[in-house]
């Protein structure tokens, strides 16, 4: 049996941050200043710890400025509402994102819908996924644009005639993404963990997009021949006896979905890459919008 294609969503990533550089350094030469991101973390989650550092690297090797703001984990609602509403008002800011989860006394719906829509480079806020629901310009969220991305990559801008299933409804992945493949004119079914009979369901599909965070859940016999899996699950297994971590795997059971897939995206590798990547794309064109310039070309 044939093996799918990889889609190497490390490379796609790399090329589209070094766009993103080359688009940044323009801007900061026509502007005097460079697309800045502010990234607020609440407490000492340590992979939140690693995921704020790893955007703070990525954007100052993009030369982009990285504003890092870590507060206690004990922040009140109050101090958190005040630091967000001063990014608003900063010029020097473009972006701002504050790292979920929130410890839980924090209100996370209320302290996202405080960052001002045009800085809001996650699109988590209710105006930009509005925005993404009725078909306007807006801030996507940095994961399924990234995977729509990679699939209009192999697949082409227009996915007309394709029947697409997405496998999770978080407001962050899997509702945007089954947006986005709509848009792109895809048949879309929207599966979750009350759909009956997932398994035909997803044998049905030209396009997979797996975003539930069950290790390997999606086996190789549920997916259809010559099909292109997008896995935006990471799962960490319990590690191996004499190891100190476990592996990193995705939702789908890569192994056995490489033999019948048409392209398939690995985990680690994949999709991972591309989240970052968007990120910076994003808060290149909020400084755009934000100094009054047309948005940059073929980001
Ligand atoms: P979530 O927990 O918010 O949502 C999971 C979704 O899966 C839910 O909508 C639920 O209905 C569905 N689900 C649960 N059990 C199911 C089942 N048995 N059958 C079908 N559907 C089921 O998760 P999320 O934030 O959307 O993340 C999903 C996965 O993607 C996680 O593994 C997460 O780590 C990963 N993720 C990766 C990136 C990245 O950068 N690659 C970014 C975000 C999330």
């Amino acid at each position: 049996m044939a093996t799918a294609a990889l889609i190497d969503g490390k490379a796609f990533a790399e090329d589209l941050r070094a766009r993103v550089g080359e688009a940044a350094a323009a801007f900061a030469q026509a502007t005097g200043r460079k697309p800045g991101l502010a990234v607020v973390l609440v407490g000492d989650d340590p992979a939140s710890q690693v995921y704020v550092g790893a955007k703070g690297k990525a954007c100052e090797a993009a030369g982009m400025a990285s504003f890092e703001h870590r507060l206690p984990a004990d922040t009140s609602e109050a101090a958190l509402l005040s630091l967000i509403e001063r990014l608003n008002q900063d010029e020097a800011v473009d972006g701002i994102l504050v790292q979920l989860p929130l410890p839980a006394h924090l209100d996370e719906q209320a302290i996202i819908a405080a960052i001002n829509p045009d800085k809001d480079v996650d699109g988590f806020h209710i105006s930009n996924a509005g925005r993404l629901a009725v078909g306007q310009a807006g801030f996507v969220p940095c994961t399924p644009l990234g995977c729509i991305m990679l699939l209009k990559d192999r697949l082409g801008d227009d996915l007309s005639g394709l029947d697409a299933v997405v496998i999770g409804r978080s407001n962050i992945v899997g509702k945007p993404m089954a947006q986005l493949l709509t848009d792109a004119n895809a048949t879309v079914t929207l599966a979750h963990s009350r759909t009956k009979n997932l398994a035909d369901v997803v044998r049905r599909a030209d396009i997979v997009v797996a975003a539930v965070g069950r290790p390997e859940m999606v086996r190789g016999d549920w997916i259809k021949p010559g099909a292109t899996v997008i896995d935006v699950g990471i799962n960490r297994l319990p590690p191996e006896p004499g190891k100190e971590k476990g592996k990193l795997v995705g939702d789908v059971a890569f192994a056995e979905a490489r033999d019948v897939a048409g392209a398939i995206t690995p985990v680690p590798g994949g999709v991972g890459p591309m989240t970052i990547a968007v990120l910076l794309r994003n808060t290149l064109v909020a400084a755009h919008a934000h100094a009054g310039q047309p948005a940059p070309g073929g980001l």
